[in-house]
């Protein structure tokens, strides 16, 4: 009983694996960016890693600006 339930939380955790890996993956190859799409500053290692093409300045314009359109 046991057994079977080690075994599919295996699964599912070597799924989950794959999964982020494939993410990580695409997300370098199409959005990570050294420097802001927008205004060409450099991006910090961090955001870098979560995907962002915008510095945090023009991340927060966006966002300010995503904001005003929803009204
Ligand atoms: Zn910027």
């Amino acid at each position: 009983m046991c057994d079977e339930i080690d075994t599919s939380v295996e699964i599912q955790a070597a799924q989950l694996d794959d999964a982020i890996a494939a993410h990580q993956r695409a997300v370098s190859a199409s959005q990570a960016s050294e420097f802001c799409t927008e205004c060409g500053e450099p991006i910090s290692p961090l955001r870098q890693r979560l995907g962002a093409h915008l510095c945090i300045d023009c991340q927060h314009e966006f966002e300010a600006a995503d904001r005003l359109y929803r009204r």
